[in-house]
This record gives C-alpha cells, structure tokens and sequence, in this order.
C-alpha cells in the first residue's frame, strides 16, 4: 500500500466519485489548517459558502465556530478543521451513510497524517461516523472517550446554536472542558501555559 501523505489525500479527495455528491459540488472541501495541530475538529460538511471557496467553515456556522474557539483563547489557524464527507449535500441535507461511509477514508488518513491527540466532534453526524452509531448529541454531548491515545468529544455543531441560541450555555461547558483537556494534556503551552482559569461565560454572539 502506498505511504499515506499529504498529496496522496489530495489527490484521492480530487478524483474521488466513489457518491453521487462530487457531480453536484462546486468545490471539494478537504480540510484546512494546521497539519500538526494536537486537535482537529470534526464537523458534518460544506455548505453553500464552503461550497463556492472549498474551504471548511467559513459560512454563519464557520463565524461562529471562530468565536468559539476564540472564547477559549484558541486562535483557528493552530486547529485543524474537517469534515466528514468532502462534497456539499444538496440543500444541505444531513450526508446519508453511504455517503458518510464513503468519505471515511479520507477523513482516516486526514487523522493518521495530523496524529491530533484531542478531536472535538460537532454534531451528531461527526459523533455518529467516528464514535458511536448511537449516539444523541443532546444525551452525550461533554462526555469524553479516549480511544488508542486520542481524547474525543462530541458537542453541538455551531448550525444548532444559530438555530437554538439556548444550547450555548452547554456548549460553554463543552469549550471550557476541551480547553481543561487541552492544558491538562499539556497541549498549546504558548498560549494556555499552565493556568486553569477559563474566564466566565462569554457572549457568542460578538
Ligand atoms: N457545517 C459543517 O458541518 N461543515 C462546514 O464546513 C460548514 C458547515
């Protein structure tokens, strides 16, 4: 088998048609950021806007997801942020799993190449594909699993806090769970050095 490495994963995500969802996508939508990032996040799929720029979360739900991470300090060129199928499903319908499962290999090597020690899970779908089949995001949601040295968690996809801005309270929980898991892995020294104060609740919506 040939050694995975960055070019091989773009070129497999280029000519992939292994599902009907490549004919319809504008772009493909890999993946982007710090490829040695100790935490990737994995999100559901692109959207219109990911659609037209082949850039992950870069739509209302990407803005979000940036002042998410920004409320935890964390700026989002040191993550990696994916998704699990590559191409936008029309109307932004949930990926069925066909689709889903077919767009796994990718997202392994993605994993296998970043080797991040923390994958934060957003969404049921993300949590569905890569955790546990079963899982009720509203259930499980802050529950943490390690799985061969890896700490994984799944939490609300930014999309459901725009739609239901109830739900932040809880994902405030999440985002301070994911950085005390960050600092107790002692992951981003230069920017969480060795303090455990998360600060108090912030607004999302600034
Ligand atoms: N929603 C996702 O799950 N992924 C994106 O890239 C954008 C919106």
């Amino acid at each position: 088998m040939a050694e995975i490495s960055w070019d091989l994963f773009q070129s497999q995500v280029e000519r992939c048609a292994l599902c009907g969802l490549a004919r319809t996508a504008t772009h493909k939508v890999p993946g982007q950021g710090d490829p040695a990032s100790p935490l990737l996040l994995i999100g559901e799929g692109p959207g219109q806007a990911e659609d037209e720029q082949g850039l992950a979360f870069v739509g209302a739900a990407g803005q979000l997801l940036t002042r998410m991470l920004a409320a935890i300090r964390l700026p989002r060129d040191r993550v990696y942020i994916a998704n699990i199928v590559k191409c936008r499903p029309p109307h932004n319908r949930v990926p069925t799993e066909e689709e889903a499962r077919a767009c796994l290999l990718p997202l392994r090597m993605q994993t296998a190449l970043i080797r991040p020690k923390v994958i934060l899970l957003l969404g049921a779908t993300a949590a569905r594909y890569t955790l546990d089949p079963d899982i009720r995001i509203t259930r499980d949601r802050g529950r943490w699993t390690e799985r061969k040295g890896v700490w994984m968690m799944p939490t609300y996809h930014p999309s459901a806090l725009l739609r239901d801005p109830a739900k932040k309270k809880e994902a405030w929980q999440d985002l301070q769970s994911l950085q005390e898991k960050l600092i107790s892995l002692g992951l981003y020294p230069d920017l969480y050095g060795t303090s455990t104060d998360t600060g108090s609740e912030p607004d999302f919506t600034v």
